[in-house]
This record gives structure tokens, C-alpha cells and sequence, in this order.
């Protein structure tokens, strides 16, 4: 063989070879027609071996001629493949719809609202005191939420209950979460639990009242009951009040009681407690009074003793409720109750 020769045997072979690579669909057929011509036994290291047939002196000529359309055959070849490789990627992108390669939204991490963290704490503070945690619904029988807690339907203080009522006759929202106080009563009698008998009952309670920077028509309260042979007194309640506060604000609460008229307790007393935005100056949250009503608390009323099924002659004790949604304000320094249920992300966000 000459080298004239081998210059046409090379030219036909990298036409057939580009021919080839332009055929080629996709990176497998390019697999292939690199196995076909480049590979071990492929058709370009055949030209190699016939180098052997030239003279010594083209032997250096020839295997530079062979190595050179290999080159060009291989770059032909990467730069079909980088093709390939980029027109399968468009290819799946467009069947998916997204790009995986690009970053991802940033996904915040959620965070408990700050009404459960306070219930939960809560929880915790009086089942550390031998509380039991009681629920009820939501949606309470008028016998429960009114008649039992003494206070029966011609009784002034329903009035100042305003009332989500249901087209259910008898049937309302509760109002507050005294009605779990008989109920729960009943569930200790049934189970004959021992006494005394200690429960707390979180939970939403609903007024149809208006709307103010310390009211909202959905809130959540906290009811909390200790019954006892007799005698349980007035100084028994405040200790409880105040080692409640204590757990809650982590220090000493100034706080005072004034009488409070509440059916379902006798006697009754508002505690309230210093303003802890103003500390005491006057600010809209309290009014500017430069306190806050914390609960209203007192003596369980016979009759409401009678209705759980104890007996008023043996037995008494204390019952208190908490506004946990105005306990979270006060502690969070949130000025506005509606903010708590409003849903805003950008509220919620500032307790993450
Ligand atoms: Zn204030």
C-alpha cells in the first residue's frame, strides 16, 4: 500500500464515518458508531494494522495520517454526543415541567401557635399539681352550658352571655368552659375516682359579642375545678391562683380581687392583674385601668354541686377560668386579641 492510497481509504472512511455520526439518533446509536469505527476492533485501529505493509520511511507518515482522522472522528463524535446528552435533558424538562437543577423554594419550618404552647405549658404546670385534663364539646347542651351552672332561663346573666345559638332547640356554642365542670363532676362520681377531685378543661369557647382589641368572637379559656370534702375555702383558691401565676409568668403577678358576680360561684371574685404592657401606666389593651381581668374564680356553688352529683352538705370547692387567649397577649406583649385567630403568617412568624 502507498500512501496515496491510504489518503483515499482514510478520506472515504471519515466521510462514512461522519455520515454515521450525523445519522446517529441519540446517545446509544453514537455508542454504537464510536464501538463501529474507534472501538478495539473498529474500523480505524483496522488502518493501523495495515501500517506494517509500508516502507520504513512512510511507515511514520502513514500511522500520523491514520492518527489524525481518528482525532477528527472523535471529536466529531464527542461534539454529537454533548449534543444528544443536552437535546435528552430539554427533552425530559419538558415532559416534567420543572428543572431539577434549580435551587428549590427555601420551606420554613413550621412552629406550634402560641395559644397551644401556653395550653400545653399550662397542661403540664397542673398535672404537676395532680390536675386532671379534661375536654367537652364544643357544641353543648343549654342544660349544661346554663341550666346546671345555676343559671336557669329567666336568670339576668344569661343575657350577658351573648349566645351563639343553633337551629336546634337547646343547643348553643358553649360560652365558657364551665359546662365541663359538671360534666366532669359526673365522669369523677362514675368513675369513682378518689378525691379530692382536681381538673382543668381547655378548650375554644364562642361569643356572639363585639369585636375590640380585647375581644373576639372565638376564644380560648381554660376551666379549672377542685372539689373536696369540706371544708375548701377561699384561702385554698388564692394559694392555687397564685402558684398558677407564678408557673405562668415565671415571677410574682401583682394582682387583686374584686367581688365578681358569676351564677355557677359563691362566693365570686374577679382577679386581676398589672397591666404587664403599661405596667400599670394605662394602655389600650387594659383599658387604661393599668389592669388586665386574668379569671374570674370563687367558690363552687351548691347548686352546681348538686347538679355534678356530689352532695353540697359534704362537699365543696373552687373553680376558676382563664383567658388563655388574653394570657397570651399579656405574655407576648401582643396588643391586639384578634391577631392571635387573624391567620397572618407574618404574626405567627414572630414566634418561630
Ligand atoms: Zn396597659
Amino acid at each position: 500500500m502507498d500512501l496515496n492510497t491510504l489518503k483515499t481509504e482514510l478520506e472515504t472512511l471519515e466521510n462514512e464515518c461522519r455520515r454515521a455520526i450525523a445519522e446517529a439518533a441519540g446517545a446509544a446509536a453514537l455508542d454504537d458508531v464510536e464501538r463501529k469505527y474507534l472501538g478495539k476492533s473498529g474500523a480505524l485501529k483496522g488502518m493501523l494494522s495495515k501500517l506494517g505493509s509500508f516502507a520504513k520511511e512512510q511507515r511514520a507518515e502513514a500511522g500520523k495520517l491514520t492518527n489524525e482522522t481518528a482525532k477528527r472522528v472523535d471529536a466529531e463524535l464527542a461534539n454529537a454526543k454533548e449534543k444528544a446528552g443536552k437535546a435528552a435533558l430539554d427533552a425530559a424538562l419538558e415532559d416534567r415541567g420543572f428543572d431539577i437543577t434549580i435551587p428549590g423554594p427555601v420551606v420554613r419550618a413550621g412552629s406550634l401557635h402560641p395559644l397551644t404552647r401556653v395550653r400545653r405549658e399550662l397542661e403540664d404546670l397542673f398535672v404537676s399539681m395532680g390536675y386532671a385534663v379534661l375536654e367537652g364539646p364544643e357544641v353543648e347542651l343549654e342544660k349544661y352550658n346554663f341550666d346546671d351552672l345555676n343559671i336557669p332561663a329567666d336568670h339576668p346573666a344569661r343575657e350577658s352571655h351573648d349566645t351563639f345559638w343553633t337551629t336546634t332547640p337547646g343547643l348553643c356554642l358553649r360560652t365558657h368552659t364551665s359546662p365541663v365542670q359538671v360534666r366532669g363532676m359526673r365522669w369523677w362520681i362514675d368513675n369513682k375516682f378518689p378525691m379530692p377531685m382536681r381538673a382543668i378543661a381547655p378548650g375554644r369557647v364562642f361569643r356572639n359579642e363585639t369585636v375590640d382589641a380585647s375581644h373576639e368572637h372565638t376564644f380560648h379559656q381554660m376551666e379549672g375545678i377542685v372539689i373536696d370534702e369540706k371544708p375548701v375555702s377561699i384561702a385554698h383558691l388564692l394559694h392555687s391562683m397564685k402558684t398558677l401565676l407564678r408557673g405562668i409568668f415565671g415571677r410574682e403577678l401583682e394582682v387583686r380581687l374584686r367581688p365578681g358576680f358569676f351564677p355557677f360561684v359563691e362566693p365570686g371574685f374577679e382577679l386581676d392583674a398589672r397591666c404587664l404592657h403599661c405596667e400599670g401606666k394605662g394602655c389600650p389593651f387594659c383599658k387604661h385601668s393599668g389592669w388586665v381581668e386574668l379569671l374570674p374564680c370563687g367558690l363552687v356553688h351548691p347548686n352546681v354541686i348538686q347538679s355534678g352529683g356530689f352532695d353540697p352538705e359534704k362537699h365543696s370547692g373552687f373553680a376558676f377560668g382563664l383567658g388563655l387567649s388574653r394570657l397570651v397577649c399579656l405574655r407576648h406583649g401582643v396588643d391586639d386579641v384578634r391577631h392571635l385567630l387573624s391567620g397572618d403568617v407574618r404574626f405567627l412568624r414572630s414566634f418561630c
